[in-house]
């Protein structure tokens, strides 16, 4: 079996999460992000006892992470700090270890979830459902794809807006 280790985001560090049995691992990108000064200096205080290392995903490892969530419909809430973090999960699995996400940044989770990569939440539970997103019409409520590029409706017009959707589950 692969040796578990624990992939942080911002949440994850602010949130005081820790592993003392496994290793945890961050991103430089993700070490700026964090601002308030007791963060700070406790992430100071583990980074020096080695209780979290930092480690950068690849480009190659962006990229997967990026390919799904072109298809997820993720792209426009991820930054690329949020993709760094599931790069580095993506990019510690092939160094056969066995990641698991913390954080509480739904974006991230649903990719995550695609990707089958697990994940836990610091402050709140997850998610139930992968969810996507769809765009549709604010005047004649004609559905678009999540990629759908225009800003206006073909149809008649109108602003496109876009709302989250569950996934569509064929229960037998
Ligand atoms: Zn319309």
């Amino acid at each position: 079996m692969s040796k578990k280790v624990f992939v942080l985001d911002a949440s994850g560090i602010i949130g005081g999460f820790l592993s003392g049995k496994y290793s945890n691992y961050t991103t430089s990108q993700v070490v700026t992000e964090i601002k308030d000064i007791k963060s700070e200096l406790s992430l100071q205080d583990a980074l020096e006892n080695k209780q979290i290392t930092i480690k950068e995903p690849s480009t190659r490892d962006i990229g997967e992470v990026e390919k799904v969530i072109t298809r997820s419909g993720d792209l426009l809430r991820l930054s690329d700090v949020d993709k760094g973090v599931i790069a580095l999960a993506v990019k510690l699995k092939r160094d056969d270890l066995s990641p698991t996400v913390v954080t509480d940044d739904y974006s991230i989770q649903n990719v995550l979830k695609i990707m089958e990569i697990p994940f836990r939440s610091v402050l709140t539970r997850g998610i139930e459902d992968v969810v996507g997103w769809i765009k549709f019409c604010k005047g004649c409520k004609k559905t678009y794809p999540a990629n759908y590029t225009g800003t206006d409706c073909e149809i008649c017009g109108s602003p496109i807006s876009r709302k989250r959707t569950k996934k569509v589950t064929n229960k037998k």
